[in-house]
């Protein structure tokens, strides 16, 4: 019942925004690579039924010849720009340092205090607006295609486990280290470091047949509780469960045994990688799933807060 309440909010909040008024946001870089969300988006549209693929389809400009995964970035590119600097605080959330837990009603807000400016929210906010393509485009409050490159992107986003990270620390940014021969941070290493390193060592440098691979994965079902991933009852409050899930990966393998300024390698990757390719998996397994709701038959039985 809040969550509505929170969500009507956050719709009002969005549109004010969107008509002009800024947010100072807060500096920092936070962006799962263009990489991992390209892999997040191909998985979800892979597994899309006739009614959402061809929702997605109509929504993309014809630029893109109807790859969802050539926009996923967009949001990270206009992050900045002024029009959209409101959206900036929506790639993340912040918890309590050490607490390595989340609560929606504690963590999910800007740096102003603001509700429902988090990942999580936003996400629960485009889901929202999203449903109303099926009660007709009349609703002019809303721009859809804008609303599915968000909550593809975010979709992504929630499933990098430092992107719901200690406060202090801003999800890794400012912990400094070396990443085999490089200067990085925590977390970039979460971001692209582990990427780029599988691409460049396990598959000749080409993140085309990793991305191929973890689709095959996906496929294969080669992950033994994949049945339950795409399990939802309450598109609203699974993504509490997502950011639940990553600080827990956070603070169990992002943030464990790593000591500031120390050069992570070959023990780091081996141990972190299939973290990494589940987590790219599992968002673009749910993705799929909100996008056959919103846009599917069933989208009936859902209740459209706002
Ligand atoms: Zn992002």
């Amino acid at each position: 019942m809040g969550d509505s309440v929170g969500l009507m909010r956050l719709s009002v909040w969005m549109h004010i925004c969107a008509f002009g008024i800024i947010l100072i946001g807060a500096p920092g870089v936070h962006a799962w690579s263009k990489e991992g969300h390209v892999m997040t988006c191909q998985i979800a549209q892979s597994l899309l039924e006739d009614d959402a693929a061809e929702a997605v389809r109509s929504l993309l400009p014809d630029y893109v010849n109807g790859d969802l995964s050539a926009l996923c970035t967009w949001p990270d590119q206009i992050r900045h720009w002024y029009k959209y600097r409101w959206t900036s605080s929506l790639h993340f959330i912040d918890t309590p340092d050490k607490a390595c837990t989340f609560d929606y009603s504690r963590d999910c807000h800007d740096p102003h205090g603001t509700e429902d400016m988090c990942v999580a929210g936003a996400i629960q906010n485009f889901t929202s607006q999203l449903m109303h393509y099926k009660q007709g485009s009349s609703d002019r409050r809303y721009n859809m295609t804008e609303a599915l490159l968000f909550l593809s992107h975010f979709m992504g986003d929630i499933h990098q486990p430092l992107h719901v990270g200690f406060t202090s620390d801003e999800g890794g940014n400012t912990i400094q280290l070396r990443w085999y021969k490089h200067k990085s941070n925590l977390h970039h290493v979460w971001d692209r470091e582990i990427i780029l390193t599988a691409a460049k060592e396990l598959y000749d440098r080409d993140v085309e047949l990793f991305q191929e691979d973890i689709a095959k994965n996906v496929t294969d079902g080669i992950w033994s509780d994949m049945s339950s991933w795409g399990e939802c009852d309450d598109l609203f409050s699974c993504p509490k469960k997502y950011a639940a899930e990553s600080i827990s990966l956070a603070c169990k393998w992002g943030y464990k045994g790593v000591t500031p300024g120390e050069t992570l390698a070959e023990k780091y990757f081996n141990s972190r990688l299939p973290i990494v390719t589940k987590r790219i998996a599992q968002g673009g397994v749910r993705l799929s799933m909100i996008l056959n709701s919103v846009f599917g038959n069933h989208n009936q039985e859902l209740s459209a807060p706002t």
